[in-house]
């Protein structure tokens, strides 16, 4: 699962991959948006401007593309390997 390693979020991340389409007001700076359950599988992705293939692709990669902490804007974001 991600989590960022400034404010330990693990909810929430976005993608420096996928820029936002324009700025919008409430100053996104992404174009995707994943909410992370607390087992750390995506519960949803939210598209700012990301397109289809690009939503497909970060839900069979997560790890690829979500680098971003949404909480504190850290790219400082490290990936928890667990095995079920
Ligand atoms: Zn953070």
């Amino acid at each position: 699962m991600p989590y960022c390693k400034q404010c330990a979020n693990s909810r929430l991340f976005g993608s420096s991959k996928v820029p936002p389409v324009a700025p919008t007001a409430n100053g996104s700076i992404s174009g995707m948006m994943g909410n992370f359950d607390v087992n750390g599988q995506i519960e949803s992705i939210i598209s700012m401007g990301a397109d289809k293939k690009t939503l497909i692709a970060a839900r069979v990669t997560p790890k690829e593309y979500f680098d971003l902490c949404l909480a504190c804007y850290s790219q400082n974001v490290g990936w928890q390997e667990d095995d079920e």
